[in-house]
């Protein structure tokens, strides 16, 4: 039988450690801010878009993330 593809994440899959919280009923994620005092919200324009995000970066590989890398270049990168 093939394997089932998740479609649908949780806080406790998401490896990305800038992640702070997401929402379904507003399609955003929100994340560490690129400046101290903020934090970053990225509303999609479609669920399957914002799942399809956490599923290829935060839960996945966050390094190539196009927010992490400006978040980690500004506050942690020399
Ligand atoms: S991978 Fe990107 S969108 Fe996801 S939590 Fe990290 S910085 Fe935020």
């Amino acid at each position: 039988m093939a394997e089932l593809k998740k479609i649908v994440w949780k806080d406790a899959d998401v490896r990305c450690p800038f992640y702070l919280s997401s929402s379904r009923e507003e399609r955003s994620i929100r994340c560490e801010g690129f400046e101290t005092g903020m934090d970053s919200i990225s509303r999609f324009r479609s669920l399957a878009l914002k799942d399809k995000h956490m599923g290829s970066y935060c839960a996945g590989k966050f390094e190539g993330c196009p927010l992490y890398r400006c978040t980690y270049g500004c506050k942690y990168a020399d």
